[in-house]
């Protein structure tokens, strides 16, 4: 490997392009609007792509426990889940629970998941509006 002093003679480039950028614009770092533009349209539509991705995320493993509540089914294993296309790491929102076990939440369903399983899967009644915790399981609410 090797090191070296970065000369600040070395010359700017557009981040775009990649061209030089004329000493006299320094602390530019495009060199022109349609660069400057492409690039930004570029970040946008990444973030674009990255945020349909996830909702797709969401919403697939939405229907897959949806699907499992509407079976009875409130626990299988987590290998199961990822062959119908679950996917573990996207979720809506996590809780640290008593005992310092955590459940995760997609929109109103909650489960825990451990490295091999999900369970305790449930919906969650509806939010009580001076709820604390919009998504706290209501026990003593009588059963529909
Ligand atoms: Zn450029």
């Amino acid at each position: 490997m090797e090191y070296g002093i970065i000369s600040s003679m070395e010359p700017h480039r557009c981040l775009e392009c990649g061209n030089v950028i004329p000493h006299m614009r320094t602390g530019k770092i495009f060199c022109c609007d349609s660069c400057r533009n492409r690039y930004h349209n570029a970040e946008k539509r990444q973030l674009r792509v990255y945020r349909r991705r996830i909702g797709n995320r969401l919403e697939r493993n939405y229907t897959i426990l949806e699907g499992l509540l509407a079976q009875g089914v409130d626990s299988l294993p987590l290998s199961d889940l990822q062959l119908m296309g679950f996917s573990p790491e996207t979720v809506t929102g996590y809780f640290l629970k008593q005992r310092r076990s955590l459940e995760l939440g997609c929109y109103d369903i909650l489960y825990k998941q451990s490295g091999t399983k999900v369970f305790d899967l449930h919906r969650v009644r509806s939010p009580a509006k001076d709820s604390p915790h919009p998504y706290a399981r209501d026990d003593t609410a009588p059963l529909p």
